[in-house]
């Protein structure tokens, strides 16, 4: 029966898959398709696990009888068989074999996959003693994987997710392995999604998150129509349903009708065609229709994005979350020779083109590791993160200095400071760049010169740009969280998310002030927040006098068209008008 979830627009596009469900806890289980030559070898495979863990409770067993009950209570060989019964159970057997024998999905995968279903059959369970059997098969799953290890099969060159055809109606039919996946998940870190950022799947939902949660931010650079906050969607959709994620609208439609899915894939190959046209305008200037100049910067989150960047005609890397190359390590920090590797590929791979590199963001949403997410305090987004972090942990924060001017031999690089607001924290931050400037210098190392740059994302820093100006070559107004500061409301959490307003006259007037502060005294500007990559907010920025925009590359030609279609000196009392409206939002649709 078809029916509809509401969620957050995050990603924008169309996707028909069918529905993997992933829990968040298995995130960190391969997910790759299998040669069709290698299904028995990864049945095999799944069967060694098995025995071994077999094998494992009968030696259990035997030891468990020759005990006394004060060592080996009743339960426990209970236990032990209840695990026995589990891992011959038919259902997770024959479930298993039939994911990688129709579907080629690798041995882990699909236990896991079988595990997600019989786990819900389990939830559903009258009796309480056996829905909590479910721990029990969740413990023996995890086991056999172990046990698993180190004996992957290769992965199948199959069609990348982009180039599969587009889905037709026959598709509903069609049970080859070809077909477009959806990921669904109760959460995703943004470590989970960088994993996830060359995989196979066509779109993802989850349950949480709000619109520029960097779980949703991840997403947009991946240029994959996703939905967020989608509430209870990962228990309503079952495992490998046929979903549409209309990442425009926000909406997940499960079992679609023959219609609806016409429909959709009817709007799929509409955006394809409009992508397609978009790319005539890649070799164009970003120039307004009365000569301004716009500079058109790319978001990137690893080194490797620097291609994506220039294929999208960006003009250097406005942004490089550099916290990604942290996360996700269980706590173990890059050393400065692999920071500085990754931070020179980058700027190699922009051929001379600027590369702002931001100094480590985690906290908050982007816990270091999931299993160090910070539960321990109450408001994280207020806590210990960004430049709090770094200045926290003085050695940490020379290694990344110092690999990110050692980069700086190698082409142009600007060093960006996420979340400052105190002058302390100003002082601090350049006497530590003074310092490992120092200690390369000591060493006889070599780096190159830096330009500085300060990140507006705090209303303290907005209200004191001249103690900015003072101290940076040039400032980025990170709209995410000057949204969340100003507005008091978390970025991440979906049950805020409508009050989530760039267009709040509190923060245009931040974002306007800095801007015009910015112009006058002749220093760079750009706004790096999601608000830069919003078509629909392009002419008010430009209106603004905003002249360089940071976003993902995906975005990168839609604005272009909207700059190319502008006239900027007629933009500007207009967007006057709209900045000192009580309704910006109402005064923009009026005109
Ligand atoms: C921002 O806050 O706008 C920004 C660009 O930084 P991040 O989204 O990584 O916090
Ligand atoms: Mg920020």
């Amino acid at each position: 029966m078809t029916f509809s979830i509401h969620g957050l627009a995050v990603s924008r596009g169309v996707a028909i898959g069918r529905a993997v469900l992933v829990a968040s806890s298995r995130m960190d289980v391969a997910h790759y398709f299998i040669a069709a030559q290698d299904v028995d070898t990864e049945i095999s495979r799944v069967r060694a696990g098995r025995d071994a863990v077999i094998d494992e409770i009968h030696r259990l067993q035997e030891s468990v009888s020759n005990m006394g009950p004060k060592e080996a209570p009743q339960e426990l060989a209970a236990l032990l068989d209840v695990h026995l019964m589990l891992l011959q159970d038919e259902e997770l057997i024959s479930g298993v074999k039939h994911w990688i024998s129709d579907r080629l999905y690798n041995a882990e995968w699909a236990l896991t996959t079988q595990l997600e279903i019989i786990a819900r059959q389990f939830d559903e369970m009258e009796d309480a003693y056996l829905r909590e059997r479910k721990a029990d098969l969740e413990q023996i799953v995890e086991r056999v994987l172990r046990a698993m290890k180190g004996t992957a099969s290769p992965i199948a060159a199959l069609t990348p997710r982009a180039e599969r055809k587009s889905p037709q109606q026959d598709l509903l039919l069609d049970d080859t392995v070809d077909v477009p996946l959806v990921l669904v998940a109760h959460d995703l870190s943004p470590a989970d999604m960088l994993q996830f950022k060359q995989s196979l799947f066509a779109g993802f939902i989850t349950d949480v998150g709000g619109k520029t949660s960097h779980t949703a931010i991840v997403a947009r650079s991946m240029d994959i129509p996703a939905v967020v906050g989608a509430r209870t969607c990962s228990q309503l959709v079952r495992q490998d349903d046929w979903v549409i994620i209309d990442g425009d609208a926000g909406v997940v439609i499960v079992d679609p009708s023959s219609i609806i899915l016409a429909e959709y894939g009817f709007k799929q190959r509409q955006g394809e065609l409009e992508r397609g046209r978009l790319q005539r305008l890649l070799h164009t200037p970003a120039v307004t229709m009365d000569g301004e100049k716009v500079q058109l910067l790319a978001n990137i989150e690893m080194p490797e994005d620097a291609a994506v960047a220039l294929k999208a005609g960006a003009l250097g890397v406005g942004l490089f979350r550099s916290e990604f190359l942290f996360m996700g390590r269980q706590g173990r920090l890059p050393d400065e020779e692999e920071q500085f590797q990754a931070y020179k590929k980058a700027v190699e791979g922009m051929h001379g083109l600027p590369v702002t590199i931001r100094t480590v963001d985690v906290g908050a949403d982007k816990p270091l590791d999931e299993t160090l997410r910070d539960d321990a305090h109450l408001n994280p987004a207020l806590g210990l993160r960004a430049i709090r972090w770094s200045l926290a942990d003085p050695a940490m924060f020379l290694t990344q200095l110092r690999a990110i001017l050692r980069a700086a031999a190698f082409g142009q690089v600007r060093l960006l400071v996420p979340m400052l607001a105190h002058a302390i924290e100003i002082r601090q931050t350049l006497a530590h760049i003074e310092q490992a400037r120092a200690m390369l210098d000591h060493k006889g190392v070599a780096f190159g010169p830096v330009k500085l740059g300060a990140m507006i994302e705090i209303p303290a820093a907005a209200l004191s740009l001249k103690l900015f100006l003072k101290h940076f070559d040039f400032l980025s107004i990170g709209t995410n969280d000057l949204i969340q500061y100003t507005l008091a409301i978390d970025r991440a959490d979906e049950s805020v998310a409508h009050l989530y307003d760039p267009l709040h006259p509190a923060v245009l007037r931040l974002v306007a002030d800095t801007i015009t502060e910015c112009n006058a005294q002749g220093k760079d500007v750009s706004v790096c927040g999601e608000m830069a990559g919003d078509i629909g907010l392009t002419k008010l920025l430009l209106g603004l006098g905003l002249r360089s925009f940071s976003m993902h590359p995906a975005q990168i030609l839609a604005v272009k068209q909207e700059i190319l279609r502008s006239d900027a000196s007629r933009l500007q009392p207009w967007a006057i008008r709209v900045l000192e409206a009580e309704d910006p939002a109402l005064a923009m649709a009026a005109t």
